[in-house]
């Protein structure tokens, strides 16, 4: 399976998400195999969103949450809140969080570990900066980031747990990566999971890239083993491009059904 996972940031009012989110289930119509969707639209926007993908094989997926289920937490968004609201997925520690906001790995670690406690499935967001690409330090930020969040983690076999790496770098600059880095470092998040998990399934983990993926590019990405998905930002909001990244998805599962 191929999953795509848009993220809209805080590109959309309420009204505005409702109408792309019809526009959004619009790209499935009509195909006989279609990639697994999940729908992430601001905080606010969850619960009309939800409407109207009841019904629908998409999933809605929250951009943040705490790691609290309740209490003083002024702003925060709580897991319970989440579920009351239908929500299956979760994007923990998207890297404008964290060097926006300060989120750190421990809290992304207390989140993920909250998500998985409230059987919300997380997807840790983990890249390198174009500095550390430069300095040749990608698998030593992506090892780092990656064990800190999953820290302490106990993986039960119905849990999934999707990996976003998205280098910084690639992230809203036009300029995806290329797609034999992005295997390197695919194969090498897969084998630290392998590690940290002896006892689960490989299909439990999710390994999906992020960063400038767009109509044209989605493709080359998506016909690989070992891109599980795609999460996109910029490209989630033009229908256009993410009707394009939608086919392209669809197009991999028809090959592949045909192998
Ligand atoms: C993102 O925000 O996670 C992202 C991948 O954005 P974009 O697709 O715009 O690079």
């Amino acid at each position: 399976m191929k999953t795509i996972i848009a993220n809209w940031k805080m590109n959309v009012g309420v009204r505005e998400a409702v109408a792309l989110a019809r526009g959004t289930l619009l790209t499935l119509r009509g195909r006989k195999v279609s990639p697994a969707m999940v729908i992430c639209p601001p905080s606010t926007a969850l619960s009309e969103v939800r409407k109207v993908l009841a019904r629908s094989s998409a999933n809605l997926g929250a951009q943040n949450m705490f790691w609290e289920q309740s209490g003083s937490f002024t702003g925060e968004t709580s897991p319970r809140v989440l579920n009351e609201l239908g929500v299956s997925h979760v994007i923990l520690g998207h890297s404008e969080r964290r060097g926006l906001l300060g989120e750190t790995d421990e809290m992304v670690n207390k989140k993920v570990l909250q998500a998985l406690e409230q059987k919300l499935t997380p997807i840790i967001c983990i890249g390198e900066t174009s500095e550390q690409r430069k300095d040749d330090q990608t698998q030593n930020v992506v090892r780092d980031q990656l064990m800190a969040a999953l820290n302490g983690v106990r993986l039960r076999s119905s849990d999934i747990l999707m990996v976003a790496y998205e280098p910084i770098w690639a992230i809203g600059s036009g300029d995806a990566a290329n797609v034999a880095g992005v295997l390197d470092t695919h194969q090498f998040i897969r084998s630290l999971l392998e590690e940290v998990f002896p006892q689960s399934s490989k299909s439990q983990f999710h390994v999906l890239y992020g960063g400038s993926v767009n109509a044209d590019n989605a493709y080359s990405f998506l016909r690989e083993d070992d891109v599980d998905g795609v999460l996109v930002g910029g490209a989630s909001v033009k229908i256009n491009q993410f009707k394009g990244i939608v086919q392209a998805a669809a197009e991999v599962l028809v090959a592949k059904q045909e192998e």
